[in-house]
């Protein structure tokens, strides 16, 4: 049988479950803000390392870099976001045909992110930067070359 509340228990219960929430509403109140002030603190601002933004492909000081064009990164990307360009040149000490990067493009516009091309890639020549202010007002700009 069920029990009948008095007209003071649900006072009761009723000041107890609204002290429940102001309890988490002052704890909160006192906690120290994280908001960021995003662009005014864009100097001072820090991203995670961890944080994919934009593919890049590091070169050297000489402008050298480590691809050696075999495609896995592109066979590996889910939706054609890279696109490899590659000539066949004769190695001059060895006199066999090598095969060498002519283009490395990557489109920021459907890229999502995955980093399967990077996992793929079997000499890190590769990776993401942090670097997250890339908005462009034209959408072809998003593709980029990223051999130098
Ligand atoms: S992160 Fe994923 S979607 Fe982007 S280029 Fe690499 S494999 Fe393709
Ligand atoms: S970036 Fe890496 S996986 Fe892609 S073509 Fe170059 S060496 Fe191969």
């Amino acid at each position: 049988m069920k029990q009948k509340i008095t007209y003071l228990g649900r006072v009761y219960w009723s000041l107890k479950s609204l002290l429940t929430g102001m309890k988490v509403t002052l704890k909160e109140f006192f906690t120290p803000k994280v908001t960021e002030q995003y662009p005014e603190n864009r100097k001072t601002l820090k991203i995670s390392e961890r944080h994919r933004a934009r593919l890049i492909m590091p070169h050297d000081e000489e402008g050298n870099n480590l691809c050696i064009a075999c495609g896995l990164c592109q066979n590996a990307c889910p939706n054609g976001s890279i696109r490899i360009t590659t000539k066949n040149i004769v190695d001059e000490e060895s006199g066999k045909s090598k095969k060498t990067l002519v283009s490395y493009e990557y489109d920021l516009g459907c890229c999502m992110f995955c980093q399967l091309c990077v996992n793929a890639c079997p000499k890190g020549a590769i990776k993401f930067s942090n670097d997250f202010e890339n908005a462009v007002f034209d959408r072809s700009k998003l593709v980029q070359k990223l051999n130098k």
